[in-house]
């Protein structure tokens, strides 16, 4: 019947055969003149006077090429061809009117007054029998075995054709297909193009060697070059030696990765100028599969520049704070702290003292005689006299203790966890430390008070005021001395009893 699928169930065979028949996109398609040839061909050759290609589908025959007849189609029903597609050699009937098969067929009692029939089977690429090419008369007839073999090889030809035919109408879908490839492959090219001109940064793709393969407009604008100047051309023109290899090692550690990276990079370009770029470099395939590096890059020079002027600024700012701050702490004369740096810190000793139970001291200096010092060797030996105080002072007491310019030439000295022996030892020391002193003009002397902190202690300000009137015993004694309040006062209050009559 046909060598397509010889085991396959009738209906679904049938169904096969149709898909077949459909695919060869004959049905009703306009007269084609290399059917129509091979037709008269036939006929003229079996001695017919008609001829067909004759397609069999669901319900119809229909004809893609007749001679001799106007017939375009038929139910399938009284299709004699219909017959002759179920076998596969030629289907002939010499007179119908003896073939109780067909003898009642319309076609033959009918006006077509059909009586000779011979048909070859029409095959499909795949091998289903679409339909026939036959040959028909309204004589009975018998063909010759030369005749049989005529019209089998024309019906071979016939399949040719519909083969070739079916290849054309692929080729040119394909065609089209490929046009409209190209049409819209051309449109996202315009696109790309247009989006990455109208970008404000630079936008490249290189191949694996570094040679450009596509650059946009704000790049050739950038390096002032014509739209293709560099394609084909490996790195940056210009760029000095080490950027260039910059680039290359970001690149390779991109193709090796597989993944996108970013880079903060730079290049001296041909003015002379460093430009710094944050670039995002990506890997991209080819048409041919090749590896590409599409990059995009955005000069972030002034940015740089702007946060490495605000960094600079800030330290600025932090610098000028510093010595503003240590300004508003020190005295500008000796250096050491000033009276408001001892205020708060002395109320923050008396407090902790107090609430720990520690001890703290207190030593008011001042210099003796220091008007005339002044008088005799000038204003400027008076300040470099108390500068070397100062030094003596800062270079004795321990690093938690606080020494400060109390006022003209009168310091202070805080002092820590001593009780008022301790801070006379420690008035021994800087009096030792004056004596070592090279001074211009003959020895300086001091005169120190100290007081100590006692459970009666009223506040901070006490201590000083204790501590100033030890400094004035101390000048009234006769100066270069140092005296203790508690000691200046015990012996005082002895010396009253013993002047109190019994
Ligand atoms: P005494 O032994 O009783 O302390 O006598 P004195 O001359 O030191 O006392 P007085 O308080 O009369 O003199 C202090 C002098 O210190 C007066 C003032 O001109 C001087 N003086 C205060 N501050 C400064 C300063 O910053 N530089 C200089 N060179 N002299 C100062
Ligand atoms: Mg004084
Ligand atoms: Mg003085």
């Amino acid at each position: 019947m046909n060598g397509a699928a010889q085991t396959e169930h009738p209906l679904e065979l049938e169904s096969l055969r149709l898909n077949a028949l459909y695919r060869t996109e004959l049905l009703d398609t306009e007269p084609e003149p290399e059917f129509n040839e091979l037709v008269e061909i036939a006929a003229a050759i079996c001695g017919a006077r008609i001829g067909a290609i004759s397609l069999i589908d669901e319900r119809r025959q229909w004809m893609k090429a007749t001679f001799g007849t106007d017939i375009d189609e038929t139910p399938r029903s009284i299709a004699f061809c219909a017959h002759t597609i179920q076998q596969d050699d030629v289907f002939d009937i010499p007179n119908a009117l003896n073939d109780k098969r067909f003898a009642e067929n319309p076609l033959v009692t009918g006006d077509f007054h059909l009586r000779f029939y011979a048909g070859f089977p029409i095959s499909s690429p795949d091998g289903f029998h679409v339909g026939s090419l036959c040959v028909i008369d309204q004589e009975p007839r018998v063909l010759t075995e030369t005749q049989k073999h005529a019209l089998r090889t024309l019906a071979r030809q016939v399949n040719a054709r519909i083969e070739l035919r079916m290849q054309r109408k692929q080729l040119e879908r394909a065609l089209g297909q490929a046009e409209q490839a190209q049409t819209m492959l051309e449109l996202f090219d315009r696109r790309f193009k247009a989006f990455m001109d109208a970008a404000p940064f630079l936008s490249f793709i290189k191949d694996s060697e570094g040679k450009l393969v596509f650059y946009n407009r704000y790049f050739a604008e950038h390096f002032n070059i014509g739209s293709d100047d560099w394609l084909g051309v490996r790195g940056l023109k210009n760029a000095d030696p080490e950027s260039v290899a910059l680039f290359y090692a970001n690149d390779q550690a991109v193709l090796a990765s597989g993944e996108p990276q970013s880079f903060i990079e730079r290049g001296r370009e041909s003015d002379g100028t460093m430009h710094y770029w944050r670039s995002y470099k990506f890997p991209c395939l080819d048409a041919d599969g090749s590896t590409l590096i599409g990059v995009i890059s955005m000069d972030v020079t002034e940015d740089l520049q702007k946060s490495e002027d605000l960094a600079r600024s800030h330290e600025a700012l932090r610098e000028a704070n510093r010595r503003l701050s240590s300004l508003a702490a020190t005295d500008p004369l000796t250096g050491l702290a000033n009276r408001r740096v001892l205020d708060a810190r002395i109320n923050e000793e008396f407090n902790r003292a107090r609430d720990e139970g520690r001890q703290l001291a207190v030593l008011m200096l001042d210099v003796d005689h220091f008007k005339a010092c002044n008088d005799t060797h000038g204003h400027e030996y008076g300040d470099e006299v108390l500068r070397q105080i100062a030094h003596c002072l800062s270079t004795t007491v321990r690093s938690h203790d606080l020494a400060a310019r109390y006022g003209g030439e009168e310091f202070c000295v805080l002092l820590p966890d001593c009780d008022e022996e301790q801070a006379l030892q420690m008035c021994s020391r800087i009096s030792h430390c004056l004596d070592q002193q090279k001074w211009a003009h003959g020895c300086i002397t001091v005169s120190i008070g100290a007081a100590a902190l006692e459970p009666a202690t009223p506040n901070p300000q006490r201590l000083v005021v204790l501590a100033d009137e030890a400094l004035y015993a101390a000048k009234r004694a006769g100066r270069n001395r140092a005296v203790g309040y508690r000691a200046f006062y015990d012996e005082m209050v002895a010396r009253l009893q013993q002047q109190v009559p019994n």
